[in-house]
């Protein structure tokens, strides 16, 4: 099992639509060092291109605050019905030091593969469908900052821009699909 390195704003693969998981014999290797890195470093949720994979899968776990048992695996996901509306001051491995309020819906109905490859249906509501809609959007290529006004934005140039400076140094050393079994 291995950290890997987070992916900043400012990297392309963070504004990519990812590609379907087709082949499922790899994945526990990859899912381990994911669940390291997103412990590592204090998230609730981590998608696949925020570690530089190209694959449209996600994880997440809330255990300790939402009353969900198990961390989750939400591969090939797509969000199939959604209702209601809140607002919560949201954070991002991808934005360090950088919260944003956003709005979204309260409870979604969700269909994805799990790592075996089979498909459920489930219902998600409170902070776990927050956390989804989050890392679904990573997955899909949106970003926090999508999901706010230019005025909100603007607040946070100077930010955004030294992310963007940093992430253009850390592409060259980016981690590559090379060392899992796909
Ligand atoms: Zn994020």
């Amino acid at each position: 099992m291995a950290v890997l390195d987070i992916v900043h704003f400012g990297d392309p693969i963070l504004k990519k639509k990812c590609n379907p998981v087709k082949r499922f014999d790899g994945i526990d290797r990859l899912l381990g060092d994911m669940f390291d890195t997103m412990y590592e470093e204090d998230g609730l949720g981590l998608a696949a291109n925020q570690v530089g994979l190209d694959l449209h899968l996600f994880i997440l776990d809330l255990s300790d605050i939402d009353g969900v048992e198990n961390p989750l695996v939400i591969i090939n996901g797509e969000i199939t019905a959604s209702e209601g509306e809140s607002s919560y001051n949201e954070g991002c491995l991808s934005f360090p030091g950088i919260r944003l309020d956003i709005n979204r819906p309260e409870v979604i109905t969700l269909r994805y593969q799990n790592p075996n490859g089979n498909w459920e249906t489930e219902t998600f509501s409170d902070l776990t469908a927050r956390v989804i809609q989050h890392e679904m959007d990573h997955v899909n290529g949106i970003m926090m900052i999508d999901r706010v006004s230019t005025l909100d934005k603007i607040k946070i140039r100077s930010e955004l821009k030294n992310l963007e400076i940093q992430s253009n140094e850390k592409q060259k050393t980016r981690p590559t699909l090379d060392g899992y079994n796909f």
